[in-house]
């Protein structure tokens, strides 16, 4: 590892054990209809108190066999942006949206991303991670809660609360599309290269709650024109 980024990968667990246990209890899913089709549940793999967290789409066929996310090529490929960096995948936590392989590798349904987005939330309230890496379309949208793709938004730090703490969310072309558009790997590097950056970042304070009563100041209040009664013009 890189000293500059090791200084700021990992922080004390929120619970220690409390991920393995979540991890064990999701094993057993079957809130929607891809647990008859899975293998296994490809729950996430590295430190569980990551300060840098990526978030893919659903495990493939690889993965459904393994029970890891990323280890084919697009996992090949993370492994060596990651290294670029002075990380490796045992310094970050990886995970996907959906735990359970599509059939036939097909396109996230909404209905299985509502069934599973809680096991996901959990997971970034257990790490606690300061820096969230979505890789492609569907981790940057469910994560923005913003409709808008991965095209308009790559390389653009948002600040948004999960989890319940705040974190910088950082949308990056997915690995595996990347692998196939040259033009678009020469992209997903460059954005990957501002990863230390943003890890090295102060965390960012809570937005400060406004009181739920304030007294008007009268003195500070401008006066009130007085009001003009239209219907007698
Ligand atoms: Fe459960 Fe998610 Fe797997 Fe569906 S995809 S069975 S919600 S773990």
């Amino acid at each position: 590892m890189a000293g500059a980024v090791a200084a700021v990968t990992e922080h004390a667990p929120a619970a220690p054990g409390a991920l393995a246990a979540y991890a064990d209890l999701v094993a057993g899913c079957t809130r929607c209809p891809l647990h008859a089709t899975r293998t296994q549940v490809v729950f996430g793999s590295g430190s569980p108190n990551a300060d840098l967290m990526f978030v893919g789409e659903a495990p493939g066929f690889h993965e459904d066999k393994q029970g890891v996310p990323f280890v084919g090529a697009a996992g090949q490929l993370l492994g060596k942006l990651l290294a670029g960096i002075g990380l490796s995948r045992d310094d970050v936590f990886v995970a996907n949206v959906l735990k359970c392989r599509p059939p036939g590798n097909r396109d996230p349904q909404p209905d299985e991303i509502e069934a599973c987005e809680s096991h996901l939330f959990r997971q970034i309230e257990l790490i606690e991670p300061r820096v969230i890496a979505t890789l492609g379309n569907f981790a940057t949208k469910l994560l923005s809660g913003k409709p808008l793709g991965i095209t308009r938004v790559h390389g653009q730090e948002q600040e948004v609360t999960l989890g319940g703490s705040r974190v910088t969310l950082y949308p990056l072309f997915h690995p595996a599309a990347a692998l196939y558009t040259p033009r678009m790997l020469d992209v997903l590097e460059a954005d990957f290269r501002r990863l230390p950056e943003l890890l090295a970042r102060e965390p960012v304070a809570p937005a400060p709650r406004p009181p739920l009563y304030a007294a008007p100041d009268p003195a500070a209040a401008p006066a009130e024109p007085e009001p003009v009664q239209l219907g007698l013009f």
